[in-house]
């Protein structure tokens, strides 16, 4: 927890949306309101009567529609231009923009009752969004903020950076440093940080946000004295005018030409203010859930009729194709212009920023034209507040060791069947690392294998740190055993750990990307250690006893289904030694499935033992595989 007041705080101050993020021991986060929403809409509202307050974020954003002159939106657009430059930005903005000294952009705020007009500069409206900004982080870390390092579009030019640098001030923060949005995306997945042996790294950073699309190709490299690294934009590009809320449009314009017929009126008439808003609000939730969904249901109440109707996810891909190609052809065309500084050196990383990257359509086409795997683990959204907190921690010295990281602090693996972790990357191994291991399934006809993965050095699942979970579906059914799962586990150079599976029999593959030392203290870290330490013995015993139950059951159930079907062809001594086995064998196992410390583990495998001998005979008999081959299981 910081305590300091002398913390740099991260904030992205977006076109739709801003955020507010820290970086301390913990390393970074977002700070949220106490309803725990981290993201302020970048929307103003100002006073219609005397005391009314000024509202800024998710209440403007909501009530913007019944005060359209007074609600003042992507006021980003305006910043630092004159109000000539900003002409074709205007007519998208539905308050009044006016040319102030020296031409330079105003906004317009009509009189209301007893409140007199007022001509305000983007600065100050920004200001306002900073100060809400800076309010929650006060409340969040419970303590005075006083400095931030803000994040600008790579294309800024000097007058929108002076701009923003104003704005800060106005607000009551001092602006540590202004630090491109692609530069910060890339700190926040730990790219360009100073570490031993560090090189320099190319990385495309493609940003789909609600309205802009951008696209940087960076070079960041080590850093000397107290810089931590350059940076060199080697080419930007993009969109000042494409984004979700043309995902939206799109969306909008499918459902008025169902619903217009239903109303009676020719689908050519554009809906009326109102009906255009509800269709909106509704065509994004369905583009939302169609991100994690296959399917979504619209249901829409307009006047007297009733509009309902699924959307599946290829329908909304069809919608938006030509959107996402745009930006496809404008990224590999600024990845060309990028070439002749490249010099032949290779792209290393792929960052996604922007909340509209989470449509699935869009992951798919950009790992396929870059070839890369995109980094995911943080939210789109928040990526670029959380680089810009990790700038701050650099300029404060906040947090410097766990940032650099050369080594992984603790061990990685998977939760097998049971509630024992398989370690496939063990504390203390360098960076970059990478294991393989197979795994299989413990019930018959399984179609889905979950994985979780933990980090810790305890032996139970339970006593480690879970980073996240995953699966793999529409696995053909066979019996317990038979599905190859192999899963791979890699940490990059970065620290960031893509954990994928495949199972070899079907082709079905999922993944799962996740930052291991995001939201650890290095005095966790020790804390770990010492606890694997003091429980060392008593985890390796359960650990084994969990192990033996596992296998224990499957050679019951191997040995049982073989001696239903031999058992006339067996002399009848062997199928008593057998039986008696397998009896004592099952009493061992139920007792320590009730209670693992009730049981000797060496007792249990020596009847484990003696049973797998014992019905080797069996074995030969029955065509199958090597008991002892098998993987373990999830
Ligand atoms: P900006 O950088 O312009 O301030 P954001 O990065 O916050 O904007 O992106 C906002 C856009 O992301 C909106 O169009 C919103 O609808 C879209 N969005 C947010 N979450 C999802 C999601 N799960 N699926 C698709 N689009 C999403
Ligand atoms: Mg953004």
């Amino acid at each position: 927890m910081s305590t300091d007041p002398n913390v740099i705080v991260g904030i992205d101050l977006g076109t739709t949306n801003s955020l507010v993020a820290i970086c301390d021991s913990r390393g970074p986060r977002i700070l949220g309101d106490v309803q725990g929403n981290s993201m302020v809409p970048s929307v103003v509202r100002y006073p219609q009567a005397p005391n009314q307050p000024e509202v800024v974020g998710t209440q403007a954003k909501l009530e913007a529609t019944l005060f359209p002159r007074h609600t003042v939106s992507s006021v980003k657009r305006l910043m630092g231009r004159s109000r000539a430059d900003a002409g074709p930005d205007v007519g998208y903005l539905g308050y009044e923009v006016v040319a102030g000294d020296r031409g330079a952009a105003r906004v317009r705020i009509p009189a209301g009752l007893g409140v007199p007009e007022r001509v305000l500069s983007p600065e100050e409206v920004s200001a306002s969004i900073l100060k809400a900004l800076k309010a929650q982080a006060q409340t969040a870390l419970g303590h005075e903020v006083h400095k931030a390092v803000i994040t600008v579009p790579a294309y800024f030019d000097d007058a929108q950076r002076q701009a923003t640098r104003v704005a800060g001030r106005l607000a009551g923060l001092e602006v540590v440093r202004l630090v491109p949005e692609p530069t910060a995306a890339a700190l926040a997945y730990g790219i360009g940080l100073p570490r031993v042996g560090a090189k320099p790294t190319n990385v495309i950073v493609y940003d789909l946000g609600g309205g802009t699309f951008d696209i940087s190709v960076l070079r960041l490299s080590p850093g000397e004295g107290d810089e931590p690294y350059f940076f060199q934009a080697l080419s930007v590009g993009g969109d000042t005018h494409l984004g979700g809320d043309d995902f939206d449009h799109a969306l909008v314009e499918a459902m008025w030409r169902e619903v217009a017929p239903l109303l009676g009126v020719p689908a050519a008439t554009t809906p009326s203010p109102g009906v255009a808003k509800l269709l909106s609000q509704e065509a994004e939730r369905v583009k939302i859930l169609l991100s994690s969904a296959e399917a979504a249901l619209v249901r829409l109440d307009i006047e007297s009729i009733a509009y309902s109707r699924t959307f599946s996810r290829s329908e909304l891909e069809a919608l938006i194709g030509d959107l996402v190609e745009r930006t496809i052809v404008s990224a590999t065309r600024v990845l060309e212009q990028a070439r002749q500084a490249l010099a032949g050196e290779p792209i290393d990383s792929l960052v996604l920023v922007g909340g509209s990257t989470r449509v699935p359509l869009v992951r798919r086409r950009v790992r396929e034209t870059f070839g890369l795997e995109p980094y995911t683990a943080l939210n789109p959204d928040e990526v670029v507040a959380l680089g810009a907190s990790v700038q701050g921690a650099l300029l404060s010295g906040a947090r410097s060791g766990a940032l650099l990281l050369d080594v992984l602090p603790l061990s990685l693996g998977v939760e097998t069947v049971g509630g024992a972790v398989a370690k496939l990357i063990v504390r203390n191994s360098t960076v970059p690392a990478r294991a393989k291991e197979f795994f299989s399934t413990s019930v018959d006809g399984q179609t889905g294998i979950r994985l979780s993965v933990y980090q810790g050095e305890r032996e139970m699942a339970a006593d480690c740190r879970k980073l996240g979970e995953f699966s793999v579906s529409g696995i053909p059914p066979m019996p317990a055993g038979v599905p190859q799962l192999e899963v791979t586990f890699a940490v990059d150079a970065n620290g960031v750990l893509n954990v994928s599976a495949v199972e070899r029999r079907s082709g079905r593959q999922a993944s799962l990307q996740v930052v291991p030392t995001h939201g650890l203290t290095q005095a966790e870290v020790e804390r770990i250690e010492q606890e694997s330490f003091r429980h060392a013995r008593e985890d390796m015993t359960r650990h084994r006893v969990v192990d033996l139950i596992v296998n224990g059951k499957l050679d019951l159930k191997w040995i049982g289904e073989r001696l239903a079907k031999h058992r006339t062809e067996l002399a009848p001594e062997y199928a008593a030694e057998l039986d008696a086995g397998v009896a004592t064998l099952a009493a061992l196992i139920s007792r320590a499935e009730q209670d693992w410390q009730s049981v000797d583990a060496n007792q249990m495998h020596r009847a484990k033992e003696t049973l797998d001998r014992a019905s080797m005979k069996l074995q030969e008999l029955a065509i199958a595989t090597s008991l002892r081959e098998r993987p373990r299981q999830v």
